[in-house]
């Protein structure tokens, strides 16, 4: 982790964090010390419409008491949707690609992130 990302939080005091390797560089300024937070590109599985079925981000609250370990932070479409016959099929294949494929990488990029963090 050679770079640092400048954020001033809201008390006005400027903190050099260390920035880890998939951060983004956006951070949200003017945030308690506890909320600065690290996140990295999205991995999106997208639905032919457009829809997002599912997405999965690093993330990462160095300064938390609670755990200033990268976690991956997953959001789930939870909307009601209708779907016919061959779109149940599109959506079976989503999910089970997401499963098989998307959560295995989504579990190695944790695992560097961690093992990056411990450094
Ligand atoms: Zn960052």
């Amino acid at each position: 982790m050679s770079r640092a990302a400048t954020i001033v939080t809201c008390n006005g005091v400027t903190v050099l964090a260390a920035e880890p390797s998939w951060c983004t560089g956006v951070h949200q300024q003017g945030v308690f010390l506890t909320d600065i937070s690290h996140h990295g590109a999205p991995l999106e599985v997208l639905l032919d419409d457009g829809t997002v079925l599912a997405s999965a981000e690093l993330a990462q609250w160095p300064y938390s008491v609670r755990n200033p370990l990268p976690i991956m932070s997953v959001e789930l479409d939870t909307d009601q949707t209708e779907h016919d016959d061959s779109q149940l099929q599109e959506l079976a294949a989503k999910l089970i690609t997401f499963a098989a494929v998307n959560v295995p990488e989504l579990r190695a990029r944790l695992a560097a992130a961690v093992e990056e963090a411990g450094r």
